[in-house]
């Protein structure tokens, strides 16, 4: 017999022939082995009826690609490290020197942030649009346009954007369109299916989605996705990808796939609890304005009513409130530490509540007409209970 050192890498166990459990197995690999060496030359790594390294791919991260599509309505995915990755992925694989890109003015941080950074060394230039007014959008693209970002709702302030009118208008351009889905998840809106039974399928051309919020669910996964449904675009995002060296751990992909049968479910409780808590801090004098696209009050309420109906569950988590002006960032600033229940803390789609007071004006090219001045502060509500968080709020709000 062989040694016990070969023994036990060599082991006899195998898995039972006709398993079946809810939840797939998780495979991990470096190597993946290929049956013999005409058959290592004749498999391409692009194609997924294959298996030829780890980094592209394994059964685990194939059967999450497939489940993301399924949840997106794209039929092609790539997985990355962090949402940030996925955005980066796409810029790197679509813009080159002399391009420009055009940002929304309410995007995720980071996105503006890597626009100003390796973008401009890299001679790609970017200029933010008012998500408010779409001919703002129309007027900005020029020849050199070659990637639009999107995102509805806007980070940190909620405003919900007229997305049907913006894609149309990048359609109409022939400029790609880039939706960053964390907010909707797939499950407020289809970002490929944007106006149902219309004549012509509205649809963006790519949706990224951080999966670290709603869909890994607890606040202890960092991934991307890259979604697309045109073979073609998707070719040119995964050569980028490939040759960038991105790929996501098995257990990362496995605690998301654990966490995806219960998406839904978790995003209607958050979506629920938020619309009580945002009802709630609409009659509080300590605020002048209460962000959430589901109040009639909030910007683009109406478009989010017309694209996400108002059904439980097309609201998400997200929710922010900006203070009177009579409020100094000191205050604001004591609000938040005296938050039990709610957490200091960045990220969102968690079952935790997290607050996070925002400097606006250091994050906009100019205050948002539609915004009230004052400090503004963001809540992700999580799990908890909507009347142990009100009462949490109620305590800091006035001790
Ligand atoms: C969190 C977030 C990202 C980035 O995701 P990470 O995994 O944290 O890098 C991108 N876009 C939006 C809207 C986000 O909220």
């Amino acid at each position: 017999m062989a040694d016990l050192t070969t023994t036990l890498i060599h082991h006899p166990y195998q898995p039972p022939p006709g398993f079946a459990a809810p939840q797939p197995g998780v495979f991990k690999a470096s190597t993946v082995f290929f049956p013999n060496v005409a058959a290592m030359r004749e498999f391409d790594w692009k194609d997924k009826s294959a298996y030829t390294y780890g980094l592209h791919g394994t059964p685990t991260t194939y059967t999450l690609e497939e489940r993301l599509c399924t949840l997106e309505g794209g039929a092609q995915c790539l997985l990355v490290p962090s949402g940030l990755a996925a955005i980066a992925t796409v810029a790197l694989a679509l813009l080159r020197s002399g391009d420009e890109v055009l940002i929304p003015d309410n995007a995720y941080g980071p996105s503006k942030a890597l626009a100003e950074g390796e973008l401009t060394h890299w001679g790609i230039t970017h200029r933010y649009f008012d998500p408010m007014d779409p001919a703002d959008l129309a007027a900005k693209i020029s020849s050199r346009t070659k990637l639009v970002w999107l995102e509805a709702a806007g980070s940190v302030t909620l405003e919900f954007p007229d997305l049907r009118a913006q894609v149309g208008i990048c359609k109409a351009a022939e400029v790609l369109c880039a939706l960053d889905n964390t907010w909707g998840a797939g499950l407020a809106f289809k970002p490929f299916d944007l106006a149902p039974g219309a004549q012509h399928a509205l649809a963006v051309d790519i949706s990224i989605h951080a999966l670290t919020k709603y869909p890994s669910g607890g606040g202890d996964v960092l991934m991307g996705s890259v979604i697309t449904q045109d073979e073609r675009l998707h070719m040119k995002l995964k050569l980028c990808h490939m040759r960038l060296g991105l790929g996501v751990g098995a257990n990362d992909a496995e605690s998301v796939l654990r966490a995806l049968p219960s998406l839904a479910l978790r995003y209607r409780q958050h979506d629920e609890t938020t619309r009580t808590l945002a009802q709630w801090c609409l009659q509080c004098e300590e605020f002048a304005q209460v962000l959430h696209p589901a109040l009639p009050q909030s910007p683009g309420h109406a478009h989010w009513q017309a694209l996400c109906g108002n059904a439980p569950g097309a609201a998400a988590g997200l929710l922010s409130v900006i203070f009177k002006p009579a409020y100094n960032q000191q205050q604001v600033d004591a609000f938040c530490d005296a938050l039990q229940l709610f957490k200091i803390g960045y990220s969102w789609g968690g079952p935790m509540s997290l607050v996070m007071p925002y400097q606006l004006e250091t994050m906009r090219s100019s205050w948002p007409a539609h915004l009230q001045p004052g400090i503004l502060v963001r809540f992700s509500i999580g799990l908890e209970s909507a009347a142990d968080l009100q009462a949490d709020l109620l305590k800091a709000l006035r001790g």
